[in-house]
């Protein structure tokens, strides 16, 4: 690992203050991704600003919002009260996610921010325009089982990791966000990009821009929803599909519905035409048959993940019939 400045600032304007224009510098929360990053070479910082002593870690209810501070920690947030009543879909997706040992350490806004799992990437030996822009795509021509079937380009395949943001993006989060500008707000689905021709961005954030907070509306989806996590284990591993699903349901006619998909994109991606299919439509299993042929559409597989194009529609029409319960 190479030697690196260390910072622990109290006060959130002294972090951003510390973290400057050098883009060789990130802020360090619970560590669980950056740190093995850092020992495998992957990311050289040369400065880190740990924020773990700014007062970023409460969770309230606040203007028909609950406001869940970036340093919350995951099994913090799985397991409160208020996260269980009115945003059960969210506690499913953090619960799904990694090992009980880091929920207890991964923040919320590290969780979002976490990197690929692109065996690529990890591996110095390989060429990866994430990692190194210009030096091309391992994954591309190379074993291609865990990565994506929609957004990709032909400099980056890969697909993110986090459980979480695929429930945020579902529940329409905003992103609470602070930097050298001042504050702003970014729809979730605004917060992490495609791959395009700069793969190495993973976000639309600007260097030196912190994560203080996440906010969810209140939304009728407390009772109709499942997170749907399909992996090579039981437990701490990442998806090869996942999908968030909710639904309003009354009489059995769907009035409303949020679905996003994991595993499969660059970013959580959000299935706007299918949740409109669903809309007025009875709860059946041809109607979420329905929703994933629409979900489906303009997916397309690389030599060693076609399994995909079955194992994400399927997953689809499960979450729905699970949320729904329609046996
Ligand atoms: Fe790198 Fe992306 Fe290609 Fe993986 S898919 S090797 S992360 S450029």
């Amino acid at each position: 690992m190479n030697q690196f400045q260390y910072v622990r600032p109290t006060k959130q304007k002294a972090a951003i203050d510390a973290f400057g224009r050098e883009a060789d510098t990130q802020f360090i929360a619970g560590g669980t991704n950056l740190l093995d990053l850092m020992k495998r070479g992957v990311m050289n910082p040369t400065k880190l600003v740990d924020i773990n002593r700014l007062p970023l870690d409460r969770i309230d209810r606040d203007k028909g919002t609950l406001l869940i501070g970036a340093l919350a920690l995951n099994s913090t947030v799985a397991e409160h009260p208020q996260v269980r009543q009115l945003h059960p879909l969210l506690g499913q997706a953090l619960s799904a996610g990694a090992s009980a040992q880091l929920r207890n350490m991964a923040t919320v806004g590290g969780n979002m921010l976490q990197r690929t799992r692109c065996y690529y990437f990890y591996d110095t030996a390989m060429p990866c325009n994430k990692r190194e822009p210009g030096s091309g795509c391992g994954a591309l021509e190379g074993y291609n089982r865990m990565h994506a079937i929609f957004g990709f380009s032909d400099k980056c395949i890969a697909v993110h990791p986090s459980d979480m943001s695929v429930a945020l993006v579902a529940l329409d989060a905003t992103v609470l966000v602070s930097g050298p500008k001042g504050d702003r707000r970014i729809p979730f689905g605004g917060l992490h990009r495609l791959p395009g021709d700069t793969p190495q961005r993973d976000t639309n954030l600007e260097p030196g821009e912190l994560i203080t907070a996440v906010s969810i509306p209140d939304n009728p989806f407390t009772k109709n929803v499942h997170y749907l996590k399909v992996r090579e284990r039981a437990s701490y591993a990442f998806a090869l599909v996942s999908v968030a699903a909710a639904l309003h349901i009354e009489n059995n006619v769907i009035r409303d519905a949020r679905l996003a998909m994991g595993g499969v994109a660059h970013k959580p991606w959000r299935l706007t035409e299918a949740e409109k299919s669903l809309i007025g439509k009875l709860a059946t299993e041809a109607t979420f048959r329905q929703a994933a042929d629409v979900a489906m559409q303009g997916a397309r597989a690389f030599k060693h993940n076609a399994y995909k194009l079955k194992m994400a529609p399927n997953s689809i029409i499960q979450a729905l019939k699970q949320a729904a319960a329609v046996a």
